[in-house]
């Protein structure tokens, strides 16, 4: 695996296998666990050449606590990249990313798309996002995206990022969430959790399961409220940020299960630790998105 600090030297190892190799590309902010090496295995499975990079990114935290307790396991990381035969780590510092101000002062429309959920509960969140994958997308030339599901909003709006605001013909492929055997969705903050969190923190994934088995069959309103005591029963849940099932499309909430042909359940919710969202395809399919 080839590994680079400097934006310059990965740019121009990448564009000169570019001509005769396709490249896919899966950004993370390192504490990999099998989700993120899920999108591994899926660019090397359809392209050429496979390049993660890790990059703990300043400018999409809203709370400077959740940053500082980041976790960083950069040996570990190392190792399971190999492992799954990654190609090419970048591993740059801010001022790579960031090498002058107008890179941050860069600032993106998204449609609306960034104004609910994950954007309403955190300011700046996904402006921080785009900054930093348009920035690695400048540097890596890139032939397909590799996102998770888990972070479905981040799909849709870099997506959007790419198509519309970019128009590059960078394809961005949405993979599924990796799970552990419980049911919890793969994710670096877990580890924060204390035993009794762990254990709370499968009301999440139960809920979701309970509005999927029962849509179609009574109103989303009731659904809601029923899944929503499921959660609430879970002493070490502090606040429920949103419990909602939404158009898939736009992430425009509904009131009826005919109302968008894709629904997708979502959630997020505060345990003392850490902040976790999830999400369930509730009708329909994601496959050909
Ligand atoms: P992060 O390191 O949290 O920024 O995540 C990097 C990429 O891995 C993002 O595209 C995430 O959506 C994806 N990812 C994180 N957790 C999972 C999971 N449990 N299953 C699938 N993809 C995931």
């Amino acid at each position: 695996m080839k590994v680079f600090h400097k934006a310059n030297d990965i740019h121009a190892w990448l564009q000169s296998e570019h001509h005769t190799r396709s490249i896919g590309f899966v950004p993370t902010m390192g504490a990999l666990h099998a989700g993120h090496l899920s999108l591994i295995d899926r660019s090397k499975a359809e392209k050429d050449l496979t390049v993660c990079s890790i990059f703990v990114n300043p400018t999409q935290f809203n709370d400077p606590n959740d940053l500082a307790k980041y976790p960083r396991t950069l040996a570990d990381d190392t190792d399971k990249l190999l492992q799954h035969g990654c190609d090419v780590l970048f591993l740059p510092t801010e001022e790579e990313i960031y090498p002058d101000p107008s890179v941050k002062d860069r600032s993106y429309d998204l449609a609306g798309l960034d104004k609910r959920w994950e954007g309403a509960n955190r300011p700046g969140h996904f402006q921080g996002v785009c900054m930093v994958v348009h920035r690695l997308l400048e540097i890596i030339p890139t032939d397909s995206l590799y996102l998770g599901q888990k972070d479905f909003q981040q799909f849709l709006i870099l997506r959007h990022m790419v198509r519309e605001i970019l128009q590059w013909s960078v394809q961005v492929v949405p993979c599924p969430i990796v799970r552990e055997d419980d049911g919890l969705a793969m994710s670096s903050r877990n580890v924060r959790l204390s035993e009794q969190e762990r254990l709370d923190s499968l009301v999440l994934h139960r809920a979701l399961q309970y509005i999927q088995q029962h849509a179609g069959q009574q109103p989303l309103h009731k659904l809601l409220q029923a899944a929503k005591s499921i959660i609430t029963t879970a002493g070490s849940v502090q606040k429920l940020d949103y419990l909602a099932i939404v158009n898939a499309a736009d992430l425009s909430p509904v009131e009826a299960y005919k109302d968008a042909p894709t629904l997708l359940a979502i959630v997020a919710a505060h345990f003392p630790s850490a902040r976790l969202i999830d999400n369930q395809v509730i009708k329909g399919q994601l496959a050909e998105w």
